[in-house]
């Protein structure tokens, strides 16, 4: 059988965690199975390295970053290697590099494309634990790139399905995915199985125990995840296709702050204004979600939408440089502290009146919904950031979710 096992920074956050990780590795590997072994950076490494940068420049360069970036899970898997070694198995680091792993150009969000599989199978067939570095690829230009924040996820799931791999594990610091963070929601439940399609919205909205692109490429190769911790050896979330139905009508809930809102009040009520405004956007590569349009009104008419924290400068600039020219409006109203809580569940698909119920619980919370949006198994309220621990508690309630 061919593993692969995703460690995250946590759990090789100092010696004692890499020689845990190292151990565990050996385990699988003692059962007669080939392992493949996917590592984050140390502890919160990859946040130091962005502090170091912020004191040279405030803006520092994206493909200075990756390039610094690329050294923090370089660190983890050799040290990790050595610690194989040195109880006695023999093991292999390698980086992007060295596996090679493709990805798109875009430094900082970059997306796999092709992993080369020969040489880990090489080191694999020479009875080797392989130690692959998470979250990093390289460019058409040989540059280093990385995959976004979390992104060792899925460094995970691509090598699964490249490798054709029997079981992706992914060990974390929390027993498995939850019906709520754990961290925020005391009484929050383990699950034992959730389906790609939630699992997807939940790490699309702000829950970050799996990267979300990990889960959509699981999706798509039929990669089968466990979510576990790498601290006991309890079973964990499985996330796969189907699951069997469950009486819930929504399987969690999760919270995104990094959110900020973008009004533009006082846009000419005529065609092609949604048109120009998101289209200038999209040119500077400004992804945007939770769009509001108001009802037209004496020939004028507001569009208000979200965009993650680290875009929204790039937002205004680009609103304010098109001011008067293509785009014509009266007030650009920038709100920064702003939350989204989600609900999600297959079963809401069938049943009406979930939403409601949500909106129901944010009253109860005395909370003000700012903009409100949905797909078919999702919905999400946009309101103030400090309230958002308080919603996301009394939601989970409203549902029964509590373990
Ligand atoms: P790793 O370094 O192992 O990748 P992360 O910090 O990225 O770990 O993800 C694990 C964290 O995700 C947990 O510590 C927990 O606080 C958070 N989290 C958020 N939502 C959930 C959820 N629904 N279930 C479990 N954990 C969650
Ligand atoms: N080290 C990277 C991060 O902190 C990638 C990861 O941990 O998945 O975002
Ligand atoms: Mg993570």
């Amino acid at each position: 059988m061919l593993v692969v096992k995703k460690f995250g920074g946590t759990s090789v956050a100092d010696k004692d965690r890499i020689y845990n990780v190292a151990r565990r590795c050996i385990e699988e590997y003692k059962k007669g199975n080939q392992v493949v072994v996917v590592l984050s950076a140390m502890g919160k490494q990859t946040d130091v390295l962005i502090s170091m940068a912020k004191e040279i420049t405030p803006n520092p360069p994206k493909r200075e970053m990756d390039m610094l970036f690329t050294t923090g899970e370089q660190t983890s898997v050799a040290l990790a290697a050595m610690a194989i070694t040195e109880l006695g198995v023999p093991a292999v680091s390698l980086n992007a590099f060295q596996v090679p792993m493709n990805t798109t150009a875009v430094y900082g969000n970059a997306r796999l494309k092709r992993i080369d599989t020969e040489r880990i199978r090489y080191e694999l067939s020479n009875n080797k634990i392989v130690l692959v570095t998470g979250f990093q690829g390289i460019n058409q230009y040989n540059d280093y790139t990385t995959l976004g924040r979390g992104g060792s996820d899925t460094t995970a799931v691509a090598l699964a399905a490249a490798l054709h791999a029997d079981e992706c594990e992914i060990y974390t610091d929390v027993d498995g995915v939850f019906t709520a963070d754990p961290r925020i929601v005391k009484n929050a439940r383990k699950m034992d199985e959730i389906t790609y399609d939630e699992m997807l919205e939940l790490a699309s909205f702000g829950a970050g125990v799996l990267h979300n692109r990990s889960v959509e490429m699981a999706k798509k190769y039929g990669v089968q995840l466990v979510v576990r911790s790498s601290l006991n050896e309890n079973e964990g979330t499985i996330v796969k296709e189907d699951v069997k139905m469950e009486k819930m009508l929504v399987s969690g809930v999760a919270c995104d702050k990094n959110v900020t809102q973008i009004a533009v009040l006082g846009l000419k009520d005529k065609p092609g204004v949604a048109f120009k405004l998101f289209q200038h956007l999209a040119n500077h590569n400004v992804n945007v979600d939770m769009i509001l349009q108001s009802v037209g009104r004496d020939g004028t008419k507001d569009i208000s939408f979200t965009v993650t924290e680290d875009m929204t400068d790039t937002a205004i600039d680009t609103i304010k440089r098109h001011e008067g020219k293509s785009l014509e409006y009266q007030e650009l109203n920038v709100t920064r502290d702003v939350a989204k809580v989600s609900i999600v569940g297959a079963g809401m698909m069938s049943n009406p009146g979930v939403a409601a119920k949500m909106f129901e619980a944010i009253y109860d919370a005395n909370i003000n919904i700012m903009q409100i949006s949905t797909s078919e198994i999702r919905v999400t309220v946009l309101i103030d950031e400090k309230y958002s621990e308080r919603a996301l508690i009394s939601v989970h309630d409203a549902f029964g979710l509590a373990g």
